[in-house]
């Protein structure tokens, strides 16, 4: 394995409004435009073209809104084949030593077998869902993070690579991009990490997934309450089955670390995975979750 951490890009910020206490609007429509233009690279498997096209897409904007931008190439085997994936890491207020962090991956599964139609097996997965939602929602909060301060702590937005390439039986195989990232963390960890992951679904409910609240019942519990108090009610309080995502990885690695995740979703792992699933208004509501957290439902306790 290799690992190359690389700057890119450190720019000036320009704070154009400071911690005044008001909490920034999250753009929902905003959102699902980066969830489209996303899906019209095409899939984004790893190793392919498209890939590298939504790599610099993430890298652009974030470089866009002011972040100082990292990648961490690492290599995988992966039934005899060697294959390489980048993680990318945005930086907003790198100066600062109290941070949180927020993950999605952005690869997109090269095989959609939870098809009935076994010959669509070798078709990739879309990703509108499964890939482009969570990373839209953390674009969003970048270019927030551009405009206005947090309270005290600096924000690292994560995109894994190579979460969505397992064999269902196998739960090592899956998430390689965020193991790696968590296996070779340096320095010290963040106060907290949230990963989001299929949040865009237009019939959207996100239970309490279980390793989450086993392992990080406080935090849960705060993101859960800030969903109850803006009446967010997709947000529900009853615990569902563990889901072995990025967050999981992070866990392992003794991060405080969680998963808001609709894994109820019909269309996961098919070729229907598409943009018309999800919904600019399911986008808002994860993110104006995660926006309240960072300008006020963190420092409020
Ligand atoms: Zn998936």
């Amino acid at each position: 394995m290799r690992t190359t951490m690389r700057v890119i890009f450190a720019g000036m910020l320009v704070l154009l409004a400071g911690c005044s206490g008001k909490v920034p609007e999250f753009d929902g429509n905003f959102a699902y435009k980066m969830l489209l233009e996303q899906c019209e690279l095409g899939a984004r498997v790893p190793g392919s073209p498209e890939i590298e096209l939504c790599r610099d897409y993430i890298i652009s904007k974030l470089q866009k809104y002011g972040a100082e931008v990292n990648d961490q190439t690492f290599s995988v085997e992966i039934e005899g084949d060697t294959l390489s994936g980048v993680n990318i890491i945005g930086s907003f207020y790198p100066e600062l030593s109290r941070r949180i962090l927020f993950g999605a991956h952005y690869d997109t599964r090269p095989w959609s077998d939870k098809e009935e139609d076994t010959e669509k097996w070798q078709i990739p997965v879309p990703g509108g869902n499964d890939g482009a939602s969570g990373v839209a929602v953390l674009l969003e909060l970048g270019r927030i993070l551009s405009t206005t301060m947090p309270p005290e702590y600096g924000v690292d937005l994560v995109f894994f690579d190579l979460e969505d390439m397992g064999q269902y039986e196998q739960n090592d195989s899956w998430c390689l991009g965020s193991e790696y990232f968590a296996q070779n963390y340096s320095g010290e960890k963040p106060e907290l990490a949230i990963v989001i992951d299929m949040i865009g679904d237009n019939d959207l409910e996100i239970p309490l997934e279980y390793h989450s609240y086993h392992n990080s019942p406080a935090l849960v519990r705060k993101i859960w309450n800030i969903a109850d108090r803006l009446e967010i009610s997709e947000f529900k309080t009853r615990i569902d089955k563990a889901v072995f995502d990025d967050h999981y990885r992070l866990i392992q690695a003794g991060f405080n670390a969680i998963d808001i995740i609709d894994f109820d979703y019909e269309w996961w792992h098919t070729t229907r995975d598409t943009p018309d699933k999800c919904s600019a208004e399911s986008l808002r509501k994860v993110g104006r979750v995660l926006t309240y957290f960072l300008y006020k439902g963190y420092v409020s306790d």
